[in-house]
């Protein structure tokens, strides 16, 4: 029994049986890459993702291969497929219809995740995300990251807290689950800082959430930055500490979708501790018992942002 609720449970009681998510790389590109764009600070040349499908491959080719892969380690009773890399709502509806499609058309799976930015959606994407919510179990992941504008500058994330605010609303207006992604331990940020992150999405009753804490990989501008400033990522022990606080502050409806990072292990540099996830996550089932914690226990209503 965890202290906060898993998606792996809340899928289990929908779907009354094991629901894998299955990576795809379906060859988007992202604004913030695009026209000299640098990307954010933290972004690998893979987009946010070291474990997805090999672009070289179609779509089905990597459901295929997904499945195999999967049926190793779990017997599923069906697969989300999940549009991972870079920003996967950054085309035309044409092109997104005909990808989307391509992923749920394939036997089993009984749903859809998109992860993107709040910046790359039009009144004609919302329309077609608003029909395939009517037609498949969709949810749209958004990478907010933290809600400081000025550490948002500071990564370079490219879009203001308006935009977020904006998106999140006209998806929730049409009824798509949102899933929030938040990062612990960016350049610049304490845990209050991250607390006040939990604090400002839960105003926006979000269906899930993914936190990690910081890493760096050779292939991000992080590593530069770090070697250039000294920049420090968080000790194991202190993020078990910051993240067991975040669930305890976050709204106890919302489900947990991710609490550790997974990056690449031949491009990472550091913390080495995040190898261990199982690890990890064992601490935080732990430190929630020591701390008599579980999630939303926490008053939320003296925010400040
Ligand atoms: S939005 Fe995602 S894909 Fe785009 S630069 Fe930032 S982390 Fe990379």
């Amino acid at each position: 029994m965890k202290r906060y609720k898993t998606l792996n449970n809340y899928l289990k009681g929908i779907f009354k049986g094991k629901i894998a998510k299955i990576p795809i790389n379906a060859g988007f590109s992202c604004p913030n890459r695009e026209n000299g764009g640098r990307g954010c600070l933290f972004c690998s040349d893979s987009g946010g993702s070291e474990f997805s499908g090999d672009i070289e491959k179609t779509i089905t080719e990597q459901i295929v291969n997904g499945k195999k892969m999967i049926a190793d380690k779990w017997d599923c009773s069906g697969f989300i497929s999940f549009f991972q890399n870079f920003s996967n709502t950054f085309a035309n509806t044409d092109i997104l219809r005909a990808r989307y499609n391509e992923a749920i058309e394939q036997e089993n799976i009984v749903g859809i995740a998109v992860a993107t930015r709040p910046d790359c959606f039009s009144e004609e994407i919302y329309d077609l995300l608003e029909e395939y919510n009517r037609k498949t179990f969709l949810w749209i992941e958004l990478g907010l990251q933290t809600s400081s504008e000025s550490t948002a500058e500071l990564i370079e994330r490219g879009y203001g807290n308006d935009v977020f605010e904006n998106t999140i609303r006209e998806l929730k207006k049409r009824n798509i689950k949102t899933v929030i992604h938040l990062i612990a331990g960016l350049p610049g940020e304490d845990k209050r800082d991250f607390l006040d992150s939990i604090k400002y999405i839960n105003n926006f009753k979000p269906w899930g959430i993914k936190l990690h804490n910081i890493y760096i990989q050779k292939n991000s501008r992080l590593f530069e930055y770090s070697q250039g400033t000294g920049f420090q990522v968080l000790k194991m022990e202190e993020y078990i500490d910051w993240v067991t606080d975040a669930l305890m502050y976050l709204d106890k409806d919302v489900i947990v979708h991710r609490l550790t990072g997974d990056p690449d292990r031949k491009l990472l540099v550091a913390p080495d501790w995040i190898r261990h996830k199982l690890k990890v996550l064992s601490e935080i089932d732990r430190v929630m018992i020591l701390k008599n914690a579980t999630q939303g226990c926490l008053d939320n209503t003296n925010c400040h942002f």
